[in-house]
């Protein structure tokens, strides 16, 4: 406006004083648009009213700056002065600056702000040229020209900078495999629906593929990454466009199911094991799969995003582990149990460190004499809660947790110990865990060291192992089980009859006992067929020179039963039950006062040794 102005003043033409109410409307047009921008921005705009402010600030900026430019051209046109001249160059070179630092990104815009404004006066010089004039047109098309190459390599720039921008927000939010939602945009859609309407129920599916592990093993990861897109599309199909899907990583789906009636949940997520395990073409072949879901619904078995989804899983887990090709719904005991579980783990850590491991010792005697010929050491924990706790229990958690290595060494050193005090004629047996032998070298070490600090014969210690240890890989276990045999440690085979009871296992292996398992020895006075498959089994054991000990005997009858079948050996409650070391001792002490006609019932050194000691 102050241009205009000035400009009148040098040459009154009444085209400037135009030039000034243009300007001028143009301003507070301008000014009023932005103030209506910020009024309604601050109630929240959607992307068409940017689109609109923006393509106004367009249309009126382009009669702007032409009309800028028409001032200069007119100015060093009629009638050529100092003045005029350094007002023309001034407007049009500061105007140019300002529209580069305004819209340097926006090359459309700028080119027509740059051209109109710095093009006519260029225009004017050429058609007026005077001293110098082709000189400033040149340097005035210059500055156009510089213009235009810096918006547009500017422009190009901000483009690419925004895409990888966009990309990496999209990488950040989506999956880039299946194109479906990730973890954390599946985390943000429950939330919101959770804090958007609490009150209204809806489910959570967890999914995933049976074996998905062996498809990307033996087909490869290609294969695999297509079975997941096919899986994803299926799903997407069946589910419509309402239920929110996300791919939660591997094989794995989230489904969010706006749906509380549990026959309708049920019958959704059948329809999607039926469509999930119909055969996947890969590389024309066909692929075939089933899958598995676990559901937990809101807000009755969950209340918060990260519950929901612990909650399904878990219940994916139960799907799976009753064989997959399955739904569950999520149950609390299960939960309950896994935390139970998961105490145990942090817990067992903190009793082998402590010494809360120590053994039981129950007595395996001659049915003929009723002598005591070896105690087998039994694992023993009471748990600071939950109080004793049954080794057929922690003996798994203690597995899978890979404490078992460090359990069954504080076992081994603890039996050994306790029988270097016995007679030489008593043994120990102490269990091994199949998982043990996974890690030979650990348990050779774990053996030696316990016979070296107790000072035991390695003949007095028995190894009881199961049959599943002989299962797989039958001759590495059987050269593992040579070096023991060698150190002179004896091994029996524990439950026999619960596993294969293959009869070329008592050949194949250097075993000295065989011990039948205690649901033989419980039905033995009642079945035949027991009584029979006892018999038989022990002719065959002394045919091969090996011992039999009959597990489990709880009754007089069971104990003569079987010792007129000619079982050697028993061990049970009825004799004894596992005692602590103490009623070993107090036993032995009776048992050596009573030499040569041994043996006092076990059972009473037991009792008086049981008063001071708990009860497991
Ligand atoms: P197992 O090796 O078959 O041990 C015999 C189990 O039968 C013991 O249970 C014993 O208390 C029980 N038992 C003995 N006589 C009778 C009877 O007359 N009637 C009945 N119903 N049961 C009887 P326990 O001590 O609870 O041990 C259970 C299992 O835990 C053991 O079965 C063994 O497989 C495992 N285990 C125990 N200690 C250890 C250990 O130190 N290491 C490993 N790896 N496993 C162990
Ligand atoms: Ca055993
Ligand atoms: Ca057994």
């Amino acid at each position: 406006m102050a241009v205009a102005l000035s400009a009148y003043s040098i040459i009154s033409d009444k085209l400037f004083l135009a030039a000034f109410i243009v300007i001028t409307t143009a301003g507070a047009a301008r000014t009023k648009i932005i103030f209506d921008f910020i009024r309604r921005n601050k109630a929240g705009l959607k992307r068409e009213d940017y689109e609109r402010f923006d393509q106004a600030f367009f249309l009126g900026s382009l009669p702007f700056s032409i009309t800028i430019g028409l001032m200069s051209w007119r100015l060093v046109t009629y009638p050529p002065s100092m003045e005029s001249h350094a007002l023309a160059v001034g407007a049009t070179i500061g105007y140019t600056m300002g529209f580069f630092a305004r819209n340097a990104g926006r090359p459309n815009l700028l080119i027509g702000q740059v051209t109109a404004c710095a093009g006519l006066l260029a225009l004017g010089y050429l058609t007026n040229p005077g001293h110098f004039g082709y000189l400033y047109a040149a340097l005035l098309l210059g500055v156009v020209i510089a213009n235009i190459y810096v918006s547009i390599s500017l422009h190009k720039n901000i483009v690419r900078v925004y895409q990888a921008g966009r990309e990496t927000e999209y990488l950040a939010r989506y999956d880039k495999l299946t194109g479906l939602a990730n973890r954390f945009t599946f985390n943000d859609i429950v939330n919101r629906a959770i804090e958007g309407a609490p009150e209204t129920p809806f489910a959570i599916l967890f999914l995933d593929l049976d074996k998905f592990k062996e498809i990307n093993d033996t087909l490869g990861h290609t294969a695999g990454d297509e079975v997941i897109r096919e899986m994803a599309r299926r799903i997407g199909e069946c589910m419509g466009e309402t239920s929110p899907i996300a791919r939660f990583g591997g094989d794995e789906f989230l489904i969010k199911l706006d749906e509380s009636d549990h026959d309708a949940i049920a019958a959704m997520a059948s329809r999607l094991l039926t469509v999930l395990s119909a055969p996947y073409p890969i590389d024309s072949n066909f692929v075939h799969a089933t899958a598995s879901i676990g559901i937990c619904g809101y807000p009755l078995q969950a209340k918060t995003t990260e519950a929901l989804i612990k909650n399904a899983d878990i219940a994916l887990y139960e799907a799976k582990k009753e064989g997959g090709a399955n739904w569950r719904d999520f149950d609390a005991k299960i939960e309950r149990k896994i935390k139970e579980t998961r105490k145990i783990e942090t817990d067992m850590r903190v009793a082998i460190d402590d010494g809360g491991f120590f053994p039981y010792f129950q007595p395996i005697y001659s049915l003929k004499t009723r002598e005591v010929v070896s105690f087998e050491a039994l694992a023993r924990w009471s748990h600071p809660t939950y109080g004793p706790i049954s080794p057929d229990v922690f003996i798994p958690i203690a597995e899978k947790a890979g404490m078992i290595d460090e359990i069954g060494s504080l076992m081994l050193q603890q039996a050994c110990a306790a029988a270097a005090e016995w007679p030489e004629d008593v043994s120990v047996a102490v269990n091994v865990s199949t998982k043990q032998f996974a890690r030979p070298e650990r348990l050779f070490a774990a053996v030696v060291r316990a016979l070296r600090e107790s000072g035991l014969t390695p003949r007095r210690l028995n190894l009881e192992i199961t049959e599943s240890l002989l299962v797989n890989d039958p001759d590495t276990t059987r050269r593992i089980i040579q070096q023991f045999v060698d150190l002179g440690v004896q091994f029996s085979l524990d439950d026999f009859g619960t596993g294969y009871s293959s009869l070329s296992y008592l050949k194949d292996f250097p075993f000295r006992k065989i011990k039948i398992d205690k649901t033989f020895t419980g039905t033995v006075t009642s079945s035949a067929a027991s009584a029979s498959i006892i018999r038989a089994v022990s002719k065959i054991a002394a045919d091969l020179k090996l011992d039999v000990v009959a597990e489990g005997i709880e009754t007089a009858d069971q104990e003569r039963l079987l010792a007129g079948i000619e079982v050697e050996c028993g061990q049970g409650y009825y004799f004894s039950r596992p005692v602590p070391q103490s009623g070993v001792d107090a036993f032995l002490r009776t048992a050596c006062r009573a030499r040569g006609g041994i043996v006092l019932p076990f059972i009473q050194a037991a009792a008086a040794s049981r008063r001071n000691e708990p009860n497991f």
